[in-house]
């Protein structure tokens, strides 16, 4: 699998459609300081689910939609589009293409798209999941994670190592299991207390 193509529309500085192209091997992004390199990569990271506006620099969720300049409006909305080569069958159940599209607008209102079909986020999280792509994995260090990642707890780095490994998706699936194993117990539980009061 490989990300082919990212088309950015509205999404902080790049209010125009911004089209880029990314080809077999390694790819750099260079420019001066404040010119967006930084802003691709947020724009990665927010299509593939980020959640917090913080992580991506911002106060809340529509900090990332252009705001304006002096000279141009703000935008209503931002909307990004990743395009990967799946060809290699390594995202299982999807096209030789796949398309995943998140937009945002100023009242709040979102939409998450896989092959331009309306899914909710956890589906394209759950997509991306065991890819080495989730918007927390280990592909995207960014200025100050590597001397954070050196200097975590070893807890934490365990986690990467699992997000890496693949074994993150099924310790969610466990946790949540146990979560509902516990609620029934706690059901099971009123249920013969009400049982005795009864008798
Ligand atoms: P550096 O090399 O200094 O790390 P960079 O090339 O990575 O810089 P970014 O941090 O990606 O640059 O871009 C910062 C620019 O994006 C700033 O000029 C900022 O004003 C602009 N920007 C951020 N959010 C928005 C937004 N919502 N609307 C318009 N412009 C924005």
């Amino acid at each position: 699998m490989q990300l082919r193509h990212l088309t950015i529309n509205g999404f902080k500085s790049f209010a125009d459609k911004t089209e880029i192209d990314f080809v077999s091997g390694l790819t750099g992004i260079v420019g001066p300081n404040g010119s967006g390199k930084s802003n691709i990569t947020e724009a990665i990271r927010w299509t593939l689910g980020e959640q917090s506006a913080k992580s991506l620099r911002g106060e809340k969720m529509g900090d990332v939609i252009f705001a304006g300049t002096a000279t141009r409006p703000p935008l209503n909305r931002a909307e990004v589009t990743m395009t990967f080569d799946n060809s290699d069958g390594y995202l299982p159940n999807q096209p030789a293409e796949v398309t995943v599209t998140r937009r945002l607008f100023r009242d709040g209102e979102s939409d998450f798209l896989i092959n331009k079909q309306n899914v909710r986020l956890k589906d394209i999280i759950d997509l991306f999941m065991d890819s080495g792509l989730g918007k927390e994995s280990f592909s995207f260090i960014s200025q100050g994670r590597v001397e954070a990642v050196f200097n975590s707890k070893p807890e934490d780095r365990r986690a990467i190592l699992e997000e890496a490994a693949g074994v993150l998706k099924y310790k969610q699936q466990k946790n949540k299991a146990q979560a509902e194993l516990k609620e029934t117990q706690d059901n099971l539980d009123r249920v013969s207390d009400i049982v005795a009061e009864l008798h």
